[in-house]
């Protein structure tokens, strides 16, 4: 394998896509997750944040743009804080 598939496989293994539901929960968070988890909001309540390496990333850039971002306990729970 040369070291473009290697690289290739690393980001492909390493970053997710990541969506914030668009409605807050009864804490008033605005829940993060990757795509195909479970408790992933309907298709009409979550906006596409974009690739991340991991949560982190994810949950920034739903606070940039203006949600009260927190990760999702069953599939983002290192950022998940409340
Ligand atoms: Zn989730």
């Amino acid at each position: 394998m040369c070291i473009l598939h290697l690289l290739v496989e690393f980001r492909n293994n390493n970053m997710a896509s990541y969506y914030v539901n668009m409605n807050k929960d009864d804490k008033g968070d605005n829940e993060v997750h990757i795509s195909g988890c479970n408790w992933m909001p309907a298709v009409s309540n979550k906006e596409y944040l974009g690739e991340f390496y991991n949560c982190n990333g994810a949950v920034s850039e739903a606070k940039r743009r203006g949600y009260n971002a927190n990760g999702c306990y069953r599939c983002s729970r290192s950022c998940h804080t409340s």
